[in-house]
């Protein structure tokens, strides 16, 4: 069987543990968004690649979410002695070796999603790890300058950590787009997957990123299986995360049946077969089959039911 999950970074890392441990003889490719990718002292961060790479091959700080268990800060503190920016990024001494092995590979030539298998080759994460591409997408978000009270635009790392989306937002923009084109592989999976699940990620700057590279979409309504989402918001509010303050910035009510309805019917030209929401937690979207399961990943097997639904879902 095939699988293909398309993945932010926290919520699509947890989301696609649970889809090894329902289908452990699966062929799964996970489609990791970029566009919160950024250079930093000189170094390619890819924090959602990261994530996933690290959640799946154990070696995440579950508690963080992000970054290595056992972390150390040596590094980060030298360069806060020398009042090296940006101060705000947490740049760990362990992780630090990944975005070393990254950057000297890039700047050797290499695609990304070349250096995203060099780099899963030791930490063997279980699925197939692809780029949403190889071509530089960065999100950058519209916010007004507290200042001079015009419109700027940050990048999302920026906003994001720096001012802890606090800076009210106009518009998201995904510099470099125009010219991106999906990674090699990725359209080959969707199209041949049994599969399509949509991770409970951030619907904005996770799965919209993924969905914004020319060609993504009609790739993912093209394929065989059944589409199935996840809504990341449960009771009206997001799990964990800022995903509230994108949502309403792309006109998009945060509940699951706004979400869903934003991803819109595959019948009608959007994307879903089928939208999984929490127990309790009705939603409307026409033309889409809406299922209510438990969506909170609590524990690991509350996390392999939930894929079990998906998967049930999407009738595989
Ligand atoms: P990021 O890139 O690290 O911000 O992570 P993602 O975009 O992959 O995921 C962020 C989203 O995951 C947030 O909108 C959360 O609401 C959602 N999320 C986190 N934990 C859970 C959970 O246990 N269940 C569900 N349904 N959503 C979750
Ligand atoms: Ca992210």
């Amino acid at each position: 069987m095939q699988i293909v999950v398309l993945a932010g970074g926290v919520g699509g890392a947890r989301f696609l543990r649970g889809v090894l441990a329902a289908a452990p003889g699966a062929q799964v490719t996970a489609v990791v968004n970029t566009g919160d990718d950024v250079t930093l002292h000189g170094l390619r961060i890819c924090p959602d690649l990261d994530t996933v790479m690290y959640t799946l091959g154990d070696g995440i700080d579950e508690e963080r979410g992000w970054g290595r268990r056992g972390e150390s800060w040596t590094v980060k503190e030298e360069l806060a002695a020398y009042g090296a920016e940006p101060t705000w990024f947490g740049l760990g001494d362990r992780d630090l070796a990944t975005h070393l092995v990254r950057t000297r590979m890039l700047d050797a030539g290499f695609p990304l999603s070349e250096v995203t298998a060099a780099l899963a080759d030791r930490w063997q994460p279980g699925v197939r790890l692809l780029p949403m591409s190889d071509q530089r997408v960065e999100t950058h978000v519209v916010v007004t300058d507290p200042e001079t009270g015009r419109p700027r635009a940050v990048h999302f790392q920026e906003w994001w950590i720096r001012h802890r989306a606090a800076l009210d937002a106009s518009a998201f923009v995904q510099v470099g787009v125009d010219d991106a084109r999906p990674a090699p592989g990725v359209v080959e999976a969707l199209a041949d997957a049994d599969a399509v699940l949509i991770a409970p990620s951030n619907p904005v700057v996770s799965i919209g990123t993924v969905l914004g590279v020319p060609g993504m979409r009609a790739a993912l309504t093209a394929t065989r299986g059944r589409v199935v989402g996840i809504s990341p918001i449960v009771a009206g509010a997001v799990v964990r995360g800022m995903a509230d303050r994108c949502l309403p910035v792309v006109g998009v009510e945060v509940s699951a049946e706004g979400v869903g309805r934003h991803y819109g019917a595959r019948a009608d030209g959007g994307l879903l077969d089928a939208w999984l929401v929490h127990s309790g937690d009705g939603a409307a979207v026409p033309g889409v089959d809406v299922r209510a399961v438990p969506l909170l990943m609590s524990s690991p097997e509350a996390t392999r039911d939930l894929a079990r639904a998906a998967l049930d879902a999407a009738r595989v």
